[in-house]
């Protein structure tokens, strides 16, 4: 039985993993679980005879494990960008991250405020006119691109 796979969904049916079919009956006769979709097999005990489930559903939502989730991290935040300042985009330059609302004017460090930046001086001056652009005109900061530059 160990090796016959059954789909497990989350409370909101979204899909979360395969199981085995004795962890799934396992969930059905605790109450953690109801059946979605039974497969023609059919398991028998001494006393009941059910047909084994090929798509179970969770009873209660659970939240994705962390892992399965993009870490929060430089390396993330310079991927996501595309190894380009979000400043003056450019590129290969030693690139550092940056919070666009400081956190000394209550920044957070989220992916909405944190972008990469390259360390230079000149890339400071535009970095200081931006902040204002982006602190003064909305809660949410705007990320520079090619296709939609930041009009001070
Ligand atoms: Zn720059």
């Amino acid at each position: 039985m160990n090796e016959i796979a059954v789909l497990v969904l989350n409370f909101t049916y979204e899909p979360l993993h395969f199981t085995n079919a004795k962890r799934a009956i396992t969930l059905l006769l605790s109450g953690k679980a109801e059946s979605v979709e039974a497969s023609p097999r059919v398991v028998r005990s001494p006393s009941r005879s059910f047909n084994l489930p090929a798509v179970i559903r969770l009873a209660a939502y659970i939240r994705k494990p962390l892992l399965e989730r993009v870490a929060f991290n430089k390396k993330n935040i310079l991927r996501r960008d595309g190894y380009t300042c979000q400043y003056c985009s450019r590129r290969g330059e030693k690139l550092t991250v940056d919070h666009v609302i400081p956190r000394s004017r209550g920044g957070q460090t989220t992916w909405t405020n944190v972008v990469a930046a390259c360390l230079r001086a000149t890339c400071s001056r535009a970095t200081a006119r931006w902040r204002r652009c982006a602190s003064g005109s909305s809660a949410s900061p705007r990320i520079r691109s090619s296709s939609s530059p930041c009009i001070c």
